[in-house]
């Protein structure tokens, strides 16, 4: 290099690596600010005088993760590292990095560094190596990136010096050595003929010219005319683009397992304050489930006043269209099956987006990162993962959520075991059915004088249904033989506040998988139950007509009459005929074919069970004023028996029953979708429902 010529120097880095700070500390008060032609982003250039006199005119380049360009301040770098022709050409490229974010920083740097231009690269921001507890080792590092590398502080103004005599020696610096060579590992053949289309490229300029579509005009029209023919795959392009990624990012893991150490536990910053009390033996916890409680309470209060709406909105639509259409069969099929399906799947939305909402924001504050690592080691003890812990809890609003937020667990088998045994934690679904039956069955006393009874029942409940997944969890662990490679990278993200973009993207994904995936089973499943519900041999068909010109029927009033003929219609339907084959089958358990009619439809959804019983009832219903499905419940009697139907007995072995059966086909649609398998559904169908049989028999027989 001439003396007399100013060396060009480009600064290259990630936003917020301290390009700027570095820029001014190089050449102080030499600055002027321009323009990049045609664009309104700042080009800021100034000049340094060297330790040997000599003048380096140093370019601030705008801020990027890599050379693929995503915005027009990106393309502003590509642009100058490809204009070979331009007066700053660099001679020399200072890549900016930062203590903190070393990896992120490497992605860039070995892009740039197999473009071949001479490389220097100042790690920035050493002043905080001991607040963050990181140690680099220099010397290997330099080593292995081949390239001159120096640890300054911008802000303390170190290590200048040694910035500024290594761009006096530039010219020193060896340029060959690309750092991934990109050709040898994904596709010799293509990439020799992509090099072979210019001499006065490196294979890297070549590449990005391609991918990048930015082919310079410097380029001789048999070349231009090579490289728009390597852009004619394009799908090539994109699967060669992400194996380079891929390339890059192992090669950067490698170098950095031997040279870069981050001992948070010898951190002070404010990360490390923050993490010490998040992932506290006992505060860690505390803090954990108070954020919990806050979620779930605010999941119930926030979505009750939706789901309202929408329940009435679609009970409204049905009663619409069934005045409006012409009575008949395709307007049942409307107002009865497809109009509730419908509102069955939409029901689930506002407790999936509230739910995912919180979890998308605890993630992306890196919050989330930190439960990980705290429940990690107790959960692995039940073949589970500290992911784990959001479906186990979430589940207590809705399974369907909960399974899909099982997406976050790296390890298949982990992964599995979760969606396996999240269906046991007690839904919102299971709740009315719950309510009921506690109320009817265990009577209204108060334990030592203070605590109620039904309470304890209940959170006995929600107790037992956490039990059952953790000892299944465990059960599952040992059987379950799935190969899965399940490391647990304890790196966690910095605390950062959540980006609204992302965290609505987020929700707004998930919701629309559930819709489409899950919904689309639920609603054919409840159109299948609203077609056996709502037809029937000939006995049914008669119902109608029988009741009517029945003179015993004459005192009712008009709505007691249609409650007594509905509830007829459903026995005699092909649901009722089934309710009554399966009577034997469930007699052991104590319930009679009334309640099997209710287990039968309250597949498409648990709290259906409280629907249909009162649909059903309200064939004894009288004139009396027992109207309220639970005084109907109360009175119901066996007429084998003469005995009360609900007696604690079989209100027991129904509490069982619904903690442990599958009773939802929403749930088995999501896991289907989620395994990519009905083997995995079924499998939980039917063990869930052998235990629920198994275990509300035992209980019937205690009871009894
Ligand atoms: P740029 O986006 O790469 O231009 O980065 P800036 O030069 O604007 O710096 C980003 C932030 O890092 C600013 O808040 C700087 O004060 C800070 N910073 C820059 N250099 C150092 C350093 O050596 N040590 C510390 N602690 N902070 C620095
Ligand atoms: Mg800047």
């Amino acid at each position: 290099m001439e003396k007399s010529k100013p060396i060009q120097v480009a600064l290259i880095g990630n936003p917020n690596t301290g390009k700027t700070s570095l820029f001014n500390q190089l050449t102080g008060l030499n600055q002027k600010v321009g323009n990049y032609p045609g664009i309104t982003v700042d080009k800021k250039q100034g000049a340094c005088k060297l330790l040997n006199n000599q003048t380096a005119i140093i370019t601030d380049l705008p801020g990027t993760y890599s050379i693929n360009p995503t915005s027009v301040d990106e393309s502003i770098v590509l642009k100058s590292l490809l204009t070979t022709e331009d007066k700053n050409y660099p001679d020399v490229i200072v890549v900016v990095a930062d203590i903190e974010n070393l990896k992120r920083n490497l992605f860039l740097f070995s892009q740039v560094k197999d473009l071949e231009i001479p490389i220097i690269l100042a790690i920035n921001m050493s002043d905080q190596l001991d607040r963050k507890g990181i140690s680099i080792d220099v010397e290997t590092l330099k080593k292995e990136l081949k390239t001159e590398t120096i640890l300054i502080s911008a802000r303390k103004n170190e290590g200048i010096d040694k910035v500024k005599m290594a761009i006096e020696n530039c010219a020193e610096i060896s340029k060959a050595h690309p750092l991934c060579s990109i050709n040898h590992k994904i596709d010799e053949d293509y990439f020799e003929r992509l090099k072979a289309v210019s001499t006065n490229h490196t294979l890297y300029e070549l590449w990005l010219m391609v991918t990048q579509n930015n082919i310079p005009d410097s380029l001789s029209e048999i070349e231009k005319q090579k490289l728009i023919e390597f852009r004619q795959d394009v799908s090539k392009l994109k699967r060669y683009q992400h194996k380079e990624t891929i390339h890059r990012y192992q090669q950067i893991n490698e170098i950095l397992k031997r040279t870069y150490i981050v001992d948070r536990s010898k951190a002070k910053d404010l990360r490390a304050k923050l993490d010490r009390v998040f992932t506290h033996k006992i505060f860690g916890y505390v803090i954990f489930f108070g954020i919990l409680l806050l979620i779930f309470q605010s999941i119930f209060d926030w979505a009750s006043t939706p789901m309202d709406l929408i329940d009435s909105a679609f009970a409204n639509l049905s009663t619409l269209i069934k005045g409006e259409l012409t009575p008949g069969i395709l307007t049942n099929l409307i107002a009865d099956g497809i109009i509730p399906g419908i509102g069955g799947v939409v029901i689930f939305i506002p407790q999936i987006a509230i739910l995912f909402l919180f979890v998308a924001i605890l993630e992306e504050t890196g919050y989330m990162s930190r439960v990980v690592f705290l429940m990690d080691k107790i959960m692995r003890r039940y073949g589970m993962s500290g992911k784990s812990v959001i479906p186990l809890i979430s589940g207590t609003a809705c399974a369907i959520p909960a399974v899909m937020a099982t997406r976050t667990i790296s390890g298949w088998k982990e992964r599995l075991i979760t969606i396996l045994v999240t269906p046991f934690t007690t839904c919102s679904a299971r709740l009315p059915v719950y309510a009921i039956l506690i109320s009817l069955v265990i009577p209204d006393k108060k334990l030592f004088g203070y605590f109620s009874l039904q309470g304890f029942t209940l959170l006995s409940l929600y107790a037992l249904g956490f039990a059952t997944a953790i000892v299944s969890a465990f059960l599952l662990h040992k059987i379950i033989k799935v190969k899965s490679a399940s490391f647990f990278v304890a790196e966690m993200p910095n605390y950062k506040i959540p980006s609204l973009k992302n965290v609505v993207f987020n929700v707004i994904e998930k919701t629309k998988a559930f819709v489409l995936g899950a919904g689309k089973i639920i609603l054919a499943i409840s159109i299948v139950l609203w077609f056996l519900a709502s037809n029937g041999p000939a006995s049914y068909k008669n119902v109608e007509k029988d009741n009517i010109e029945n003179t015993a029927n004459a005192n009712l009033l008009a709505e007691e009459l249609q409650q007594k003929i509905a509830g007829l219609k459903l026995e005699k339907s092909y649901i009722g005929i089934m309710g009554k084959a399966i009577e034997p089958v469930i007699k052991p358990l104590g319930y009679d074919w009334k309640i099997g009619i209710a287990l039968i439809s309250s597949f498409a959804a648990r709290e259906v069970f409280v629907g249909t019983l009162a649909t059903i009832y309200s064939v004894e219903s009288g004139t009396d004023n027992t109207s309220t499905i639970k005084e109907k419940m109360r009175v119901e009697v066996n007429p084998e028996t003469g005995q009360k139907t609900f007696t604690l007995p079989v209100g027991m072995s129904l509490l069982i029953f619904y903690a442990f059966a599958m009773q939802c086909v929403g749930t088995l649609a999501v896991v289907k979708r989620e395994t990519k398998s009905w083997k995995w559904p079924l499998a939980q169908l039917f063990g869930m429902g052998i235990l629920a049989y198994a275990a509300a028999f035992v209980t019937f027989t205690i009871f009894s």
